[in-house]
């Protein structure tokens, strides 16, 4: 058990710690100098420092990652808390967070764990094998690497659970801003990546402006990306009102799934409330159910069939219809969720449904298989 913020250890002490690890993405730029590779940010870090999100440090010339195991958070959690709706409904996934974040957005709705450095934390190590270990004695199907932006925290200790994961048959899950470097999320899907939860927070300048200059087309990319390659990927936009809530904003990002992606890819528009820096910037205190509604009624009208409204607690909004016949295939209430179907068809009109199926028997049903 570890008491001392991990700022105040002399550097030998730091490098002792299971957290302290070497980065798996990085180069050397020479004369002590590094650039890390894990995210889009590309941070070139002198010796001494940390990049952008604080949890990788430069260390005589040589790139560490801090956060390494390091738990700040677990929980084994519902698939439609991610959200997934479409993969595995109705089961759990082991989720764990630690500490940071690449992107510093005003309203972040979990600041408590992603806005606080490493290094003004203890570290909290759980191995590899506890932490399959730990699966093995619950009611779980997946990881899940998520509450901060996994990929900062956690990239290569994802890249070692993961394959244990796989091996016990479990599936491996990332709820992420979508903001990794090309070889990064190569490795995240060499490793056992099965699903995305991915958040596209705005359109392009918008999401800028907020974010510290992180371009969305990134984000994009990684989803195409990610769709060749198989990953089941499902889409979220937390709707704020005066940063993204704009017909067109909306009908961007609805045109974009629509075009780029295809109409297969689940959309979940998310209700905001204040939280962290969020009045200091002028942001409400949360968005009108009204707003929600009429940015579901856009995203369909520009074609999208998998639609979803996030804490509006309605089931109206939050169970899947058949987009052919309109006929309820899987009702939800908050986390009350009864599956209608054990196959990827609707039983009524046979319409094929993009959905990832765990039934029963352990049989998992893949719509793309079919
Ligand atoms: S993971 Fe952190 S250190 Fe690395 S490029 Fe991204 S923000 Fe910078």
């Amino acid at each position: 058990m570890w008491k001392k913020k991990r700022g105040n250890l002399p550097i030998s002490k730091l490098l002792e710690l299971p957290t302290t690890r070497e980065a798996r993405l990085w180069s050397d730029l020479g004369g002590n100098r590094v650039q890390c590779l894990t995210c889009e940010r590309r941070c070139i870090i002198p010796e001494g420092k940390t990049g952008f999100c604080e949890t990788r440090m430069n260390i005589d010339g040589v790139l560490y990652v801090l956060t390494y195991g390091d738990i700040s958070s677990i929980s084994n959690n519902p698939m439609e808390k991610k959200p997934f709706f479409h993969f595995l409904p109705g089961k759990y996934a082991l989720t764990i967070g630690s500490w940071s974040c690449n992107f510093k957005c005003p309203w972040c709705q979990n600041w408590e764990i992603s806005m606080f450095s490493p290094l003004d934390t203890a570290p909290n190590y759980m191995a590899p094998q506890r932490f399959i270990s730990i699966m093995k004695r619950i009611n779980t199907h997946a990881t899940s690497f998520s509450f901060n932006e996994p990929l900062v925290s956690f990239f290569e200790y994802s890249l070692d659970v993961m394959p244990l994961a796989k091996k016990q048959g479990y599936f491996n899950t990332y709820v992420t801003n979508g903001y990794m470097t090309e070889e990064a999320l190569d490795l995240l899907i060499k490793h056992g990546l099965d699903a995305a939860c991915v958040n596209i927070k705005a359109c392009p300048g918008t999401h800028e402006k907020w974010t510290n200059g992180a371009k969305v087309e990134y984000v994009w990319r990684n989803v195409k990306i990610m769709l060749e390659k198989k990953i089941h990927v499902e889409l979220v936009t937390l709707v704020i009102p005066g940063v993204n809530d704009s017909e067109k904003c909306l009908r961007y990002i609805a045109r974009q799934i629509k075009d780029d992606l295809g109409d297969f890819v689940p959309w979940h528009l998310t209700r905001y409330f204040e939280a962290y820096r969020a009045r200091e910037y002028g942001l409400p205190p949360n968005t009108p159910i009204e707003t929600l509604r009429k940015a579901y009624k856009i995203a369909k009208e520009e074609g999208l069939k998998w639609v979803y409204l996030g804490n509006v607690w309605d089931p109206q909004y939050e169970s899947t219809f058949c987009p052919n016949c309109g006929k309820l295939l899987i009702a939800r209430y908050i986390y009350d969720i009864i599956v209608h179907i054990d196959e990827p068809r609707c039983p009524h009109c046979g319409e094929l449904i993009p959905i990832i199926l765990l039934r029963s028997d352990g049989k998992v049903i893949d719509w793309r298989s079919t």
